[in-house]
């Protein structure tokens, strides 16, 4: 743990250092993920287009099919079965009739007749591919790309009817190398109707599990059309490109984009860390010109209005008169260690400027905020020890604040501040209810007091009419047999309902914002009560 923070402490020192990592890392995870995403829609594109492509062509089939039989049947239907003139005329009658037949003839042992007079594509003499109960199929009856040359022909009887290949490829432009096939003989022959031919089956595993029309290989794109024919299935067959080549186009246009971006957020990092170190030098500064100030803001008995001691709380006041609030510079002093120096300096200067008042009320404490590095280390308790010899001021009059985020370590936390105690000072647990602690946590741990944090006095409402967490709070605490102090209390019904819930003690702007030590003082000694007043300000 304490390695880590090192490391993170020596990188903040090399914003340079932290702002290439930064970077680096985003970089390498913005192409990660943009790559993933950007395959991923390349793919899901891929399919949609080929699954548009598929419907389109199985409806157009269906279509195909449907006037194909239609002409065979009315054909067959006729008595007319000789190639007579009128044969040649019927046979025209219904290639005009039907959109999609391009070519109807009569084929018999000797003669041959067709629709289109001298110019008959259909070989008479070409055994059927698909020899069904009723209709005869021959696919790919042209291999010329040929638009008006026919594609696929069906049979019943002594006639034929071919549809153009023009028929098939208006629908869909098939991309290069693309074909739809018929396929025969259980899934294991494939025949094209359009587009050259194709290895089939077209991988090991096949047929594959999945029921859905659309199969993605790594190299090929299937369509299967579903048929009311069991005798064969259509296929519409696309191949992808390499995985490589799609790999190159997309990184082509993320690998600057992610640069980019990595490159900004780098710049951001480094902005920060600058600007934050810039702060801490400011602070290093302030700790060195004096800047920092103690302020203290009362504690009061909640019952008799008295004031029984103080917070402790620092501030930094710049020389232009500005104030910044420990709300932005103590975590970055916790970060940088710079805490240790303000802990000292808090102590320091308490009791230089209240220790004879300490030292004339001896029921008087002041309470001091202490950081996660201050708990983790037994140093506080040497310090502490040193300058109260120094001061002649008792133990019991310097008590600690710990936060539940400060207790990172419990069992170190518990030694240390078990012995703190055993010179006499108290440990309270501040801003309680906004960290982890249990009750089972909180039973092992050497505490005197806890500080209901501001935001649970807040929701007590300004009438006290809401009652919220705190009053469990209290009750658990009783339990436990600590004692209590309300932080942030601004109305006087929050008070009251406080004190009759059991509280002891509160802190707050109804009774004192954070006071000067000449205030402070002033306070105790004329032993003010401050009943509904409240002495103002912060100087
Ligand atoms: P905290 O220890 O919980 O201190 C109480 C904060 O609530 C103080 O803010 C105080 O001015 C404010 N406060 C008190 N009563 C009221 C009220 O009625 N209404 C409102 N709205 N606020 C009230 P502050 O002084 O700005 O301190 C903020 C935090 O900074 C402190 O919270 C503490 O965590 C930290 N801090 C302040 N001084 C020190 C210090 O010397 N050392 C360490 N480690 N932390 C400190
Ligand atoms: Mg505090
Ligand atoms: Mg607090």
């Amino acid at each position: 743990m304490s390695s880590a923070l090192s490391l993170i402490r020596s990188l903040f020192y090399r914003p340079w250092l932290l702002a290439t990592l930064a970077a680096a890392g985003s970089a390498i995870l913005l192409l990660l993920a943009s790559l993933g995403l950007a395959m991923h829609q390349l793919q899901q594109g891929e399919s949609e287009q080929m699954n548009a492509q598929g419907e389109r062509f199985l409806e157009r089939l269906e279509q195909i099919f449907g006037q194909l039989r239609e002409g065979v049947d009315l054909l067959e239907a006729q008595p007319l079965r000789s190639c007579s003139p009128k044969m040649v005329s019927t046979l025209q009658q219904v290639a005009f009739q039907y959109r999609f037949v391009y070519e109807a003839s009569y084929v018999d042992g000797v003669h041959s007749c067709s629709s289109r007079f001298g110019e008959e594509v259909v070989d008479p003499l070409r055994v059927p591919d698909i020899q069904g109960p009723t209709y005869s199929y021959w696919l790919n009856t042209t291999t010329q790309p040929n638009d008006n040359l026919a594609a696929l022909m069906l049979g019943r009887g002594k006639f034929r009817v071919s549809t153009s290949r023009g028929h098939l490829s208006d629908v869909v432009d098939l991309p290069p190398n693309g074909s739809l096939l018929v396929i025969l003989d259980n899934d294991t022959r494939a025949i094209p109707v359009l587009g050259p031919p194709q290895i089939w089956p077209p991988s090991e595993q096949w047929p594959p599990q999945t029921q859905q029309a659309l199969v993605v290989l790594s190299d090929l794109l299937i369509y299967r059309m579903p048929t009311n024919s069991p005798d064969y299935q259509l296929v519409l067959m696309t191949p992808r490109p390499s995985n490589q080549l799609r790999m190159n186009t997309v990184l082509w246009l993320l690998f600057p984009g992610s640069l980019l971006l990595a490159w900004c957020i780098g710049w951001l990092v480094l902005q920060v860390i600058s600007q934050r170190r810039s702060l801490s030098g400011e602070l290093q500064g302030a700790l060195r010109r004096g800047e920092l100030q103690v302020l203290y803001q009362p504690i009061f008995e909640l019952n008799s209005r008295r004031c029984v001691g103080a917070e402790a709380l620092v501030r930094w006041r710049r020389p232009d008169g500005t104030l910044t609030s420990p709300d932005l510079f103590i975590p970055l002093a916790e970060n940088t260690g710079q805490i240790r120096e303000i802990t000292d300096f808090v102590i320091q200067q308490l009791l230089e400027q209240l220790g004879h008042v300490l030292r004339a009320n001896p029921h008087l404490y002041i309470s001091v905020n202490l950081a996660a590095c201050d708990v983790m280390a037994p140093r506080i308790g040497g310090v502490t020890a040193r300058l109260l010899a120094i001061h002649h001021v008792s133990a019991s009059q310097i008590a600690f604040e710990v936060t539940e985020r400060g207790l990172i370590d419990v069992v170190v936390a518990r030694d240390n501040l078990q012995a703190l105690r055993d010179v006499g000072h108290k440990v309270l647990i501040d801003d309680f209810g906004t960290g982890y602690c249990s009750l089972a946590y909180l039973q092992t741990l050497p505490v005197d007091c806890l500080k209901i944090d501001k935001a649970f006095i807040d929701a007590l409402g300004h009438d006290a009419a809401s009652s919220g967490v705190a009053p469990h709070i209290i009750r658990m605490a009783h339990a436990l047999e600590l004692r209590v102090i309300a932080e942030g209390i601004e109305y006087e019904a929050q008070a009251l309902l406080l004190n009759s819930e059991g509280v002891n003690y509160g802190q707050g702007w109804l009774f004192a914002h954070p006071l000067s030590a000449r205030q402070f003082a002033e306070l105790v000694t004329r032993g003010r009560r401050m009943g509904g007043r409240r002495i103002d300000d912060e100087p």
